[in-house]
């Protein structure tokens, strides 16, 4: 006999994510939105031509579903059809890494991607929590740590699609790498940088910075950025980064990616090693809430984890 502990979670998730969070195209006004999605499929195809395990599978294997198909993998809903075609058109052409002067468009559309996308999900973070038990303080933490995410994140948004309009600002790159192997893993996301964790985000504190990554696996390679529209902090980040080995350094991306992004697929029937169920303790987040044990992940951005 099969049994669900689910409760009302399923319902509670669904009806989060069907709530809209703009009624038009964010760039344009269409009212025709789309559902977006975070890695490219033609990226996705790359670690899987037919079911993934994303963030929400291994961290919460006990509320979601065993896998989701490529239509469901990242999604969020801000942007009409043209606009997602347009936006994004620099990075989702693999041909466009090879030449340095696309280099800065690609970390833009980067970007601007991670920030819509990290705007939906805290809005259905907030969305779901607003179903929960208040009188908890737990819970009243995570809502005021998504609540300050949201407003600095839209600030965010702005800023990002400010500097889309003009050709002189830039993000500072904090390292690039091309491996000469398909990593099992694709992901890409930003994170809130510099706050003080240990009394966590407040919604005054709305200049805050973000660190981007994206690891997007590619027929027989890979492409890793890491990158900031913080100046002093990618100065800070590429110093250390220059005293570590270049298995260290991955080491170090592989755990960022776990540890604070929510968009990194596997493919569903992944099985090199127990994947595994982790979270991040300092963050008052809804997956911390849900799920309590943290363990040390492998880093799949060593060859040993390679594609075959
Ligand atoms: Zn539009």
């Amino acid at each position: 006999m099969k049994i669900s502990a689910l409760g009302s979670y399923k319902k509670i998730r669904n009806q989060s994510v069907s709530s809209k969070i703009v009624d038009s195209c964010l760039l344009c006004e269409n009212e025709k939105i789309i559902a977006s999605h975070t890695i490219p499929q033609f990226v996705l195809k790359c670690i899987s031509n037919h079911a993934y395990k994303s963030s929400y599978q291994f961290e919460l294997s006990g509320f979601e579903p065993n896998y989701i198909n490529i239509d469901k993998a990242g999604v969020f809903y801000m942007l009409c059809k043209e606009c997602d075609n347009k936006a994004f058109e620099t990075y989702e052409n693999p041909k466009n890494y090879s030449n340095p002067t696309n280099l800065n468009q690609i970390l833009k559309e980067i970007a601007f991607k991670n920030a819509l996308k990290k705007q939906y999900d805290i809005w259905v973070a907030l969305n779901m929590l607003s179903e929960f038990d208040k009188s908890q303080s737990s819970i009243r933490d995570a809502i005021e740590h998504y609540t300050a995410l949201f407003y600095a994140n839209a600030d965010e948004i702005q800023s990002i699609y400010d500097m889309l309009e003009d050709d002189e600002k830039n993000f500072h790159l904090i390292y690039r790498k091309k491996l000469d192997y398909t990593t099992p893993i694709a992901a890409q996301g930003e994170f809130p940088y510099k706050y003080n964790k240990d009394s966590g985000l407040k919604v005054s504190q709305n200049k805050i910075s973000w660190i981007n990554i994206a690891i997007l696996p590619f027929e027989k390679q890979t492409e890793i950025f890491m990158f900031t529209n913080d100046v002093s902090l990618s100065k800070e980040k590429k110093a250390y980064f220059s005293t570590l080995t270049d298995t260290e350094k991955l080491k170090q991306i592989n755990e960022m990616v776990f540890y604070e992004l929510d968009d990194y697929f596997f493919d569903a029937n992944y099985n090199k090693a127990n994947l595994p169920q982790i979270h991040h303790p300092q963050n008052p987040t809804l997956k911390s809430l849900l799920c309590k044990t943290r363990i040390d992940v492998p880093n799949y951005l060593s060859e040993e984890y390679k594609s075959l």
